[in-house]
């Protein structure tokens, strides 16, 4: 059981400035996003485009401040599940709660604040009669620890930039790359579909396109793929593998959360903004693109500024009766959970 003072609902950004704006009233966070990887919709979306509209920054990528995010809050020491879902909430008699994953990983906690932006991003899967046998044991949707491929037989299907860009990284560490697209053309961009030529010629990759998997082989944990080749006549033929990963991109989807008693409008979770961000579940706050209230605006200014009004809510329950005086960070400083000032 993970303990902590706030369970975070979604790393993104709202997320992740939840835990700076916490760590400043001294409570501890943890995370916990569906994604392998922090930053949200800046980091699964638009990593490599300019965002205009943060305070301080004329210009700034959406993956430089996720890790300027990263870093400012690194200091108050969150816990991080990613690559995990938060599938149920439950209320115990004491008001605290218990927020377990799909993968069953179990968090408890006095505060609970659902910074789920668009929703968990669900991976897209490709239509093959047997695949949920497969799942964690030789399919996977998306890419966690590259090292778990290391000198493995791997299948990629996809013709966008993950495919392309992990095909390229896993040409390095796995035993054989096999990258299958139902297209000569690839929507990736021209850099990596470059590289992936360069290193199908060089013999690191194996491209099969036109073509699709269609079949899953192996009598418990993946052996290897059926593919359907359309390039003059249709032909099938097997490929051996340890593993299948279809990357057809993610959707996000309100998914599980809808499900947690909240009062929901037009798939966003209604919240009192006149107080605190709380939903109707006390101890339940909800921050960021997830929200809605009247005048809501999904932008990310917005978010840092409900994850501050949260936390000081927050502090006040888990605090009951503690007088909290607003101090500068220019005049008090930051205390970081090992003691150390800046
Ligand atoms: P998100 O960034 O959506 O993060 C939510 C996270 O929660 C996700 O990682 C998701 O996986 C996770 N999650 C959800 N449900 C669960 C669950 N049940 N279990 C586990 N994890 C879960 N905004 C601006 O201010 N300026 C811009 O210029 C701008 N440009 C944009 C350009 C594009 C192309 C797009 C798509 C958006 C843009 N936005 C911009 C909007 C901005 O990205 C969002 O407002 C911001 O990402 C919201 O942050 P968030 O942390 O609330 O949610």
């Amino acid at each position: 059981m993970i303990k902590t003072d706030i369970l975070i609902i979604g790393a993104g950004p709202t997320g992740l400035f939840a835990v700076f704006e916490a760590g400043l009233l001294k409570m501890k966070c943890h995370l916990i996003d569906a994604l392998p990887q922090p930053g949200g919709q800046c980091s699964e979306l638009y990593p490599k485009k300019p965002i205009y509209d943060i305070p301080g920054f004329p210009e700034i990528l959406a993956d430089d401040l996720t890790k300027n995010l990263m870093e400012q809050c690194k200091q108050f020491e969150p816990g991080f599940t990613l690559g995990e879902r938060a599938d149920t909430l439950e209320k115990l008699e004491d008001g605290t709660f218990i927020v377990t994953t799909n993968k069953g990983t179990k968090h408890h906690a006095p505060i609970v604040a659902i910074a789920g932006g668009l929703g968990s991003f669900e991976p897209r899967k490709p239509i093959i009669h047997n695949i949920s046998h497969y799942e964690d044991k030789g399919v996977e949707y998306m890419i966690k620890d590259p090292e778990v491929y290391r000198d493995k037989k791997v299948v990629i299907a996809g013709g966008g930039d993950s495919a392309l860009d992990w095909s390229i990284y896993l040409s390095d560490i796995a035993k054989e790359v096999t990258l299958i697209h139902r297209r000569n053309e690839f929507r990736g961009a021209l850099d990596s579909v470059d590289k992936v030529q360069e290193l199908k010629d060089r013999g690191k990759i194996n491209l099969v396109t036109p073509a699709e998997v269609v079949g899953i082989l192996g009598p418990d944990e993946v052996t290897g793929v059926v593919v359907k080749q359309s390039e003059h006549i249709e032909k099938e033929f097997e490929i051996e593998c340890d593993h299948f990963i279809p990357l057809f991109g993610l959707s996000p989807k309100l998914g599980p959360l809808a499900k947690w008693g909240l009062e929901i409008e037009k798939n966003a979770i209604k919240v009192n903004n006149a107080l605190d961000y709380q939903t109707n579940i006390p101890g339940v706050f909800a921050i960021g693109d997830i929200n809605t209230y009247p005048g809501k605006l999904k932008l990310i200014l917005c978010g840092f500024h409900e994850a501050t009004l949260m936390c000081q809510a927050a502090y006040q329950i888990i605090n009951p009766g503690k007088r909290y005086v607003l101090k500068y960070t220019t005049v008090s400083g930051i205390d970081g959970f090992d003691g150390t000032r800046k």
